[in-house]
């Protein structure tokens, strides 16, 4: 008997709960050194996972997981801006049919 394909698991740096790689929303620095949320999950680069919410992304920004997970520093602005950009992600994930 074939067993059913594992998906992935990963952590997410905000609470540290594994999760499958679906529920979680992927952040990345891309081969450039930008760094943004990839709700696509298929950017290239180095990637760190957080929860469908906000509240973990915000204990991530506090304990400054990101910088460690994707080795970067990141600023007020960029933290700012992924905010944002989660925000934009997760609004999508909310509504699967996307009408405007
Ligand atoms: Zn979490």
């Amino acid at each position: 008997m074939k067993r059913a394909r594992k998906t992935p698991v990963r952590t997410c740096v905000g609470c540290g709960r594994g999760a499958d790689k679906r529920e979680l929303v992927r952040i990345v620095r891309t081969a450039d050194g930008h760094v943004t949320v990839d709700p696509t999950g298929k950017e290239a680069g180095r990637g760190a996972y957080v929860c469908a919410d906000a509240a973990c992304f915000e204990a991530a920004v506090r304990r400054r997981r990101f910088d460690s997970a994707l080795r970067v520093s990141l600023k007020d602005d960029d933290i700012d801006r992924l905010a944002r950009e989660l925000k934009d992600a997760l609004s999508i994930l909310d509504s699967p049919r996307q009408g405007r």
